[in-house]
């Protein structure tokens, strides 16, 4: 095998069956998408017309009028609100974040303003918004969403995610029928979702999105909407967007990813007989029970779900930590370690690091229990 890019930078390699972590560096693209991106970074183009164009790939795959291209969908929210606030006036613009004496209070409810890896509440402070926090973390009521609304509410916004408090909000469909009777802009962070049609379809305003997160592609993001607020939210590139500027490389294989969406296979035969035979041979090990779970939110993912009995010798926590801090450093999903239980991603891997993981958690335990013996 040659040795990887990291590698010869004298970092660790990392095997990461965890998921889209950003902390690991995303997503690893498709050869197409990385040709993309290497011709970009040789090559010049008219970055306002490259902006443009991508508003119009963005547009044809999201059936929004139009679109607007960034380096991630945290930049998304910054450049969302700064676009609702200052508008498309180059002096408002260029005067941002201080946003004093504009309509700049941003709507939230208090159960969704939460932290991504980065804190929302900051992204929208980083475009000049005053957050508005309504309700409670586990409650919030449609009195609370429209009681908050001033003659300084610039936008509400929603924030899909499996990191917000899913009981005791109000769904998107309520939030939004508040701001279309009081024609206030309806923004949705949807970072991490994976079909880019539904909430433009549904009437929003203006919808984020990750680059390196469903679409698989590179460190990028996207926003989508109506046109008068991504003309607007292209100008902020003049203003905060200059700090977050999204490169021709960037753009490139956001536009090379969005193409080949469409046509992305889920590729669900493979994934179960990749974890199939990491299953069989764990269920060799005593104390391990491996099966196969579907995600839990239905999406078409299909998890090596591995249980840590006592029999092992060990517990789940350990054999996680020494899978980190092993070389390769391998990652698993552990959002029910507690209860004794990873799982392995199959997504992520290349070809062969199934084996590489089973090798590698086998003689972990094998080991654990020589020295017990011992
Ligand atoms: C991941 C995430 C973001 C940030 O996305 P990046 O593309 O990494 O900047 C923003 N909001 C939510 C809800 C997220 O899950």
């Amino acid at each position: 095998m040659t040795t990887s890019l990291f590698e010869n930078f004298g970092l660790k390699k990392i095997i990461n069956a965890s998921g889209k972590m950003t902390a690991l560096g995303a997503s690893a693209v498709t050869d197409e998408i990385g040709n993309a991106l290497k011709a970009a970074a040789q090559d010049y183009v008219d970055i306002d017309e490259l902006i443009q164009y991508a508003g119009t790939v963005i547009a044809h795959h999201t059936g929004a009028e139009d679109g607007c291209p960034t380096v991630g969908a945290a930049a998304g929210i910054a450049i969302s609100i700064a676009s609702v606030i200052a508008g498309k006036n180059l002096s408002l613009i260029e005067r941002m974040p201080n946003s004093e004496g504009l309509k700049n209070e941003i709507i939230i409810q208090k159960g969704q303003n939460v932290h991504f890896g980065g804190s929302i509440d900051q992204m929208i402070r980083l475009g000049g918004g005053h957050v508005v926090e309504v309700g409670s973390a586990n409650k919030v009521e449609c009195d609370h969403i429209e009681e908050a609304i001033t003659e300084k509410t610039a936008a509400l916004l929603y924030i899909k995610s499996h990191h917000a408090v899913q009981k005791g909000m109000q769904s998107i469909e309520a939030m939004m029928s508040i701001a279309k009777k009081h024609s206030i802009p309806f923004i949705i962070d949807a970072a991490a979702e994976n079909d880019f049609k539904k909430y433009y379809a549904m009437g929003a305003d203006i919808i984020i999105y990750s680059g390196g997160k469903a679409l698989e592609g590179p460190t990028s993001g996207f926003i989508c909407g109506k046109g008068h607020f991504m003309e607007a939210a292209r100008k902020q590139y003049k203003g905060i967007g200059r700090a977050m500027k999204v490169g021709k490389e960037a753009i490139a294989g956001l536009i090379t990813a969005l193409n080949q969406y469409p046509d992305k296979d889920d590729r669900v035969d493979e994934q179960i007989s990749r974890m199939t035979n990491l299953c069989d041979r764990l269920n060799k090990v005593e104390g391990l029970s491996c099966s196969i779970k579907q995600d839990e939110a239905g999406r078409p993912i299909y998890r090596a779900q591995i249980e840590v009995k006592k029999e092992a010798g060990m517990t789940a926590e350990r054999i996680l930590h020494q899978l980190e801090s092993g070389n390769p450093a391998i990652y698993l999903r552990h959002h029910y370690v507690n209860v004794g239980i990873l799982s392995v991603d199959p997504r992520p891997l290349l070809l062969g690091q199934e084996d590489i993981i089973a090798d590698q958690i086998m003689s972990i335990i094998k080991e654990a229990k020589e020295n017990n013996v011992r």
